[in-house]
């Protein structure tokens, strides 16, 4: 993977680590209502603990710009005190020259939890006396905040240059791990199903997995815009007319790849997604209807080739799977992916949301945190927190 992981690292008991998380969770009236992303990280957090490291544990929540009681990271800390069944405390003032010295009254194996990193707009502007406030606390950096790793924020992409040492945590490592599987030596056939709201959203991915891929399937409101761009008649679904010629030119690039491309044959469409009263499957869609999901046939077609995959890029809904009556075509994908003997990978906020929902997780071989940053992977561009990593050398 050639950056230097946690387990790398010769740490001493009592040695400061400065922890950048991903712990920006869900939260209401005060408690994290979904706590996946906390436990994601309890391999490093554990790890550290073993090792009787300080560990002082830093993320963004939200998008404040300045200090908001509603995004205190508090109940994010409360709850990782009840996970890991012990105290945390919690540092009001990340940047602060008090920090320092309750991070020198931490006990080996102690965690402490700072603010909101995004109370301070040092942080997203990136500052690099902030990003040196923080760097002060620790001689040693570790982040395992997949999902903002490739963010330009102070704590992802100037504090590592700013310590002594700088590594990965063992979630980044796993993230990495089955994303390199695919990009480097896929299994093939390799097959990428695409799909979610933009085809802006998804255009270097596309451009770049159909250098790798046997196959791409796409669905869900991008993909009006490339049957569009072929002429087909596509009613008042989405379409993103600016990217017309831009995906007529992707689909050419694939053509000349060899790359197979399959777009839906068939529709779920109603008049309008509120108006659920007359949803119907057509094979072209009239005016006056929008395409809600893709339709039977196409779910058909799509599975048949996702069964014989040998490895499954997944990210994008089929259709505005939040709705009942739109979320065939999604949980169709979704049961093929968890049916199919190839390696299967979802990626993306929503599609993750999508596989939950339809208790297809222990079925699917790796589901990633991280939805932007995956992204950007698969794009083939280095993540600006593991460049910064990988700078160090170490
Ligand atoms: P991800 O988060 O997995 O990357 P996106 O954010 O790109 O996925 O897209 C997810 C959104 O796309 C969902 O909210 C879904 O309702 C919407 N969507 C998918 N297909 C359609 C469609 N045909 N019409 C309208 N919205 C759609
Ligand atoms: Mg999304």
């Amino acid at each position: 993977m050639n950056v230097t992981t946690v387990t790398d690292l010769d740490l001493k008991a009592g040695d400061e680590v400065l922890l950048r998380l991903d712990l920006n969770v869900p939260m209401e009236n005060g408690k994290v209502t979904d706590d996946t992303r906390i436990r994601a990280t309890l391999p490093t957090i554990d790890y550290l603990r073993e090792k009787r490291c300080k560990i002082i544990a830093m993320s963004h929540l939200g998008r404040p710009k300045r200090k908001d009681p509603a995004l205190s990271l508090e109940p994010a800390a409360a709850r990782l005190a009840e996970i890991v069944g012990s105290e945390v405390l919690f540092g009001h003032e990340p940047g602060g020259e008090e920090m320092e010295l309750v991070v020198r009254e931490l006990q080996p194996g102690g965690i402490l939890v700072l603010e909101n990193l995004r109370f301070d707009p040092g942080e997203t502007a990136p500052d690099a006396n902030f990003a040196a406030g923080l760097a002060r606390l620790a001689r040693t950096y570790v982040n395992d905040a997949f999902g903002t790793m490739h963010r330009k924020d102070a704590s992802i992409a100037l504090v590592p240059g700013l310590v002594e040492r700088a590594a990965v945590g063992l979630l980044v490592k796993r993230e990495i791990e089955a994303l390199d599987r695919l990009l480097e030596a896929p299994e093939k056939p390799f097959v990428a199903v695409l799909g979610g709201a933009k085809v802006s959203d998804k255009i270097g991915v596309i451009e770049n997995l159909s250098r790798r891929c046997d196959a791409i399937l796409i669905g869900g409101a991008m993909a009006y815009t490339f049957l569009k761009a072929k002429g087909k008649a596509v009613g008042d679904s989405l379409v993103e007319d600016d990217k017309l010629l831009l995906a007529e030119r992707l689909l050419e690039r694939c053509a000349e790849r060899g790359t197979r491309v399959l777009l839906p044959v068939d529709h779920v469409v109603a008049t309008s997604p509120e108006d659920t009263t007359d949803v119907k499957v057509v094979p072209t869609i009239e005016p006056g209807w929008k395409g809600l999901d893709i339709g039977p046939a196409t779910v058909s077609a799509f599975t048949q080739v996702i069964l014989d995959a040998r490895s499954v890029f997944w990210n994008g809904p089929m259709g505005m799977f939040e709705k009942d009556a739109f979320s065939g075509g999604t949980r169709g994908v979704g049961e093929a992916l968890a049916a199919t003997e190839g390696y299967t990978v979802v990626g993306g906020g929503d599609s993750a949301a999508a596989i939950a929902k339809f208790h297809l997780d222990q079925r699917i071989d790796y589901i990633s945190t991280g939805g932007g940053a995956s992204l950007t992977y698969m794009e083939g561009a280095e993540l600006v927190g593991l460049k910064a990593i990988r700078a160090r050398g170490n």
